[in-house]
């Protein structure tokens, strides 16, 4: 099946999550209506929190599920419908409160109205939950502490609304429909128990050591790992990984990485990561013979998955690293292909990779355009950032037919998407790999 028919798929099981709990609210007796508004806003109350269950599905990190669209997009899919279900979550009591003023009441501190807090309690978790995601970098909230906040606050929000819905018990009356509210929540709490427990499991059996830390030009650091009493796995170039090196894979301390080693080798893995916080700059001080986990491989940027009869790589900084993964698995496979790599960077001292690119010309057709930001004395090449001139340059006539390859930092990914665009690519040979999914 193509990927587009396991898209179309993936998207027909989400739909059918989100709405199942409606149809079968909606089936046997139904209270007598209290009019369109008020069961509109129960709808977006039910529609809410099963959106706010399959969040839990969208960062599960299934492969199968992730596999037609990217991961970079089921973390944006995520990023959008979590807005969705805390909007529809927000509206539900809003209507209910303008339609009937006297509900107020509910929310005085009695024993009887704990339904009412708890749909109250979920909503302020979410709130809590959107507030410190949109403005994480704005508030300084460190990521390890963020993702751990988030990961309970997800669960409280998701917990409470439940017990709102059984406690008001209002079109849940019938003891059937307590039991498929039941059934959700059991499969939810099954998800949750996976993602916690059985995946970190599985990578404590499949353990890499570290057989290499290589420094690079740019304060970047290449760590060279090996399966350690297992095959590893295979990957597509350009793929990436999770992996987690101080602490075991239960401490939600993981970082993505881009595979920046040919995918031609599965025996040996090797990640280029850029001193940058408080993680990347202890790359450096990784012992051989360390124990780490590597969970993967992720990712739709890969010259595998779009046949064409030439590539053009535009890297700027760090995000070399996937394309470095192209190019060497390109010159493994003695693949001739035209390739042309527009690589950006702020000096030519520090230009990661720069002797092995110069290499790769031998080994495969790459035509390498550097553009230097900081130029050294003499230097012939291109200067400054990628722009239209740059492109108009080098881009190759057929530049159509050509699959494109970005990344970098966003600006210079959200320019280089709209001037390919304008020279006459189509947007769906352009594909971009933005080091922030969050
Ligand atoms: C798909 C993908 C591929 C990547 N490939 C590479 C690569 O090949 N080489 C490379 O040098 N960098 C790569 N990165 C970026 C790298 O993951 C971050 O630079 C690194 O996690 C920062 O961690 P830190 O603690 O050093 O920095 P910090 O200063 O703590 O974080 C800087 C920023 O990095 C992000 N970040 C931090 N921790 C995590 C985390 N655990 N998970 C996700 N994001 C986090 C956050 O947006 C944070 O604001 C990639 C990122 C992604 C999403």
């Amino acid at each position: 099946m193509s990927n587009f028919y396991f898209g179309l798929f993936w998207v027909s099981v989400y739909l059918a999550l989100v709405l199942s709990p409606l149809v079968a609210l909606l089936l046997g007796r139904v209270p007598a209506g209290n009019g369109f508004w008020w069961d509109f806003s129960l709808a977006l109350g039910f529609a809410g929190t099963a959106m706010m269950g399959t969040l839990f599905l969208q960062t599960a990190r299934f492969r199968r599920v992730a596999a037609p669209f990217g991961i970079d997009i089921v973390y944006y899919f995520h990023r959008q419908s979590s807005l969705f279900a805390f909007a529809f979550i927000l509206v539900h009591p809003v209507i209910l409160l303008s339609l009937e003023p006297g509900l107020w009441d509910s929310f005085r501190l009695s024993p009887g109205n704990w339904p009412v807090w708890a749909g109250a309690g979920s909503l302020l978790a979410l709130m809590l939950l959107l507030g410190s995601s949109l403005w994480r970098k704005t508030l300084h909230i460190h990521y390890d502490s963020w993702r751990i906040a988030h990961a309970v606050l997800a669960c409280l929000a998701l917990a409470l609304a439940i017990v709102h819905i059984l406690g008001v018990g209002y079109y849940v009356d019938a003891h059937w429909k307590k039991m498929i509210w039941g059934g959700i929540t059991a499969s939810w709490l099954l998800l949750l128990f996976y993602i916690r427990l059985i995946r970190p499991v599985l990578l404590l059996q499949r353990p890499y050591r570290v057989t290499g830390v290589r420094p690079e030009r740019g304060e970047t650091w290449t760590l060279q790992l090996a399966p350690d009493g297992h095959a590893g796995f295979n990957f597509q170039p350009g793929q990436f990984a999770w992996l987690t090196v101080w602490s075991s894979p239960f401490a939600l301390k993981e970082h993505p990485f881009s595979i920046a080693s040919s995918a031609e080798r599965s025996d040996c893995l090797e990640f280029s990561i850029k001193e940058l916080g408080d993680f990347t700059a202890r790359i450096k001080d990784v012992q051989i013979g360390q124990r780490v986990y590597v969970d993967g491989p992720y990712g739709s940027f890969s010259i595998d998955r779009e046949p064409a009869p030439g590539f053009v790589f535009i890297a700027g900084g760090i995000g070399i690293a996937p394309i470095m993964g192209m190019l060497r698995t390109f010159a493994d496979r003695s693949d001739n292909r035209p390739c042309l790599l527009i690589y950006a960077y702020n000096s030519w001292e520090r230009l990661t990779f720069r002797e092995e690119l110069e290499s790769l010309q031998d080994r495969m057709e790459l035509n390498l355009v550097t553009v230097l930001k900081d130029p050294p004395a003499g230097w012939q090449g291109e200067v400054g950032l990628v722009n239209r001139g740059v492109l108009e340059r080098c881009l190759p006539e057929q530049r159509a037919s050509r699959e494109y390859f970005i990344c970098g930092p966003v600006a210079m990914l959200d320019l280089s998407e709209r001037l390919l665009h304008e020279l006459g690519v189509p947007m769906h040979r352009i594909h971009s790999e933005l080091f922030d999914l969050v």
